[in-house]
């Protein structure tokens, strides 16, 4: 039998987060002390009150399909969140639940992107945009950016990257990896350009309640109607309600767009998990005052693990304003991002994704959705290690 795998399926790389997190769980396993940074997802638990939402909509039997793009009741929640938080007006039919914010930018990449088209996206970049491109057909184009800017894109850079070819900018603000956040001026001048060439914006804004250091969130929509047609906004659940588990993300877009990814989620999903979307409402309507200790936990954390990163001979540090991610500079240690957390894991057992995922080499990822505990342990070891390089 010949086992072709199709030119789509063969062009991909593996997830090399995923990858490094399980090595490092199975290890673990095996009794080792590992200590893992490498976790993409909170380390707290569901929210109990969404929990039990869940549980008695199983119990009462809620165990069907759905309309593939969600139930009316999660739809219309979800568009009076963009109503209160966001200040955007968006019909139900606008509205789009999915299993998952990734399977949620998928959708809106396919439903918009094809073969001659060329899509721009910010490094370091979430690992799965370039893939994403690739599946649809389309190219990816990278626009590199480094600490000395905070990992930020400037208008003038966005313009000059942009081609009769270009379908669609990429934007994910806070960061997934850096932790970086535009702030509402930046985020209006990135959107002008769009507006100004036709270039549709995808906007992954699932951190957008992780904020530190008084930085504030603006939605690249909500500068005038004009941002708003220009743009698919892609959220979900598993950030600050941490239901990573529960599979659940939304977007909203211009109707033809929704249309589109309607219809491609009713020939490929068909509706995300029923009893699931039950305690989505209960999230988006319930209590949010867990988020606030979340957060006062996880600043706790950044201060600690941004100090101990720029205290370490060798590496540097910009802090970040959002999500729960550092990026420290590793160029002056002379190894590679590959190499560096390979030797990290074999001499100190510590699990780090490498910034190669990410499209950027001279650094490494820290989640800091551990305990402090762990982070403590972590990084004094991350500082042997490097200790141990220079020497
Ligand atoms: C976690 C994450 C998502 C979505 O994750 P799901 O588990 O699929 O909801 C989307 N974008 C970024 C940048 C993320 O970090």
């Amino acid at each position: 039998m010949n086992y072709r795998i199709s030119n789509r399926a063969a062009a991909l790389t593996p997830s090399l987060t995923l990858a490094i997190d399980s090595k490092a769980k199975q290890m673990k396993a095996e009794g080792q002390d590992v200590v893992g940074f490498g976790a993409g997802e909170p380390d707290f638990d569901t929210p109990q009150h969404i929990k039990d939402a869940a549980a008695q909509a199983l119990a009462a039997g809620f165990t069907k399909y759905t309309p593939s793009s969600g139930i009316p009741e999660l739809r219309q929640a979800i568009a009076d969140k963009f109503k209160r938080e966001n200040g955007l007006a968006y019909k139900p039919s606008q509205i789009i639940v999915s299993c998952g914010g990734k399977h949620s930018c998928y959708n809106a990449v396919l439903a918009t992107c094809q073969e001659g088209d060329e899509v721009l996206i910010p490094a370091p970049y979430w690992l799965s945009y370039p893939e994403m491109v690739k599946l649809a057909g389309a190219k990816p184009v990278v626009l590199s950016t480094t600490d000395r800017t905070e990992f930020k894109v400037t208008p003038d850079q966005l313009r000059a990257a942009i081609t009769p070819h270009t379908r669609l900018f990429i934007l994910n603000s806070p960061s997934n990896p850096t932790g970086s956040v535009y702030s509402p001026a930046e985020i209006q001048a990135l959107g002008d350009v769009c507006v100004d060439t036709g270039v549709l914006i995808m906007s992954d804004e699932i951190y957008e309640h992780l904020l530190y250091d008084g930085a504030v969130h603006r939605s690249v929509a909500s500068f005038s109607p004009a941002h708003q047609e220009h743009t698919i906004i892609v959220h979900g659940f598993a950030k600050a309600w941490s239901m990573t588990g529960w599979r659940l993300g939304f977007l909203a877009a211009p109707e033809p767009i929704a249309k589109a990814i309607d219809a491609i989620q009713s020939h490929s999903t068909s509706n995300p998990t029923s009893f699931a979307q039950k305690g989505a409402v209960a999230a988006l309507t319930g209590p949010q005052d867990h988020v606030k200790t979340w957060l006062a936990e996880y600043d706790r954390r950044r201060r600690y693990a941004h100090q101990k990163l720029n205290s370490i001979p060798g590496l540097s540090c910009v802090n970040a304003k959002g999500a729960f991610y550092l990026f420290p500079n590793i160029s002056r240690t002379g190894i590679k991002s590959t190499e560096f957390c390979a030797k990290l894991l074999e001499q100190e057992k510590v699990a780090a994704v490498p910034g190669i995922a990410f499209g950027a080499d001279d650094y490494l990822r820290i989640s800091y959705a551990t305990s402090l505990a762990n982070i403590e342990k972590g990084l004094e070891r991350l500082d042997r290690f490097v200790r141990s390089l220079t020497k």
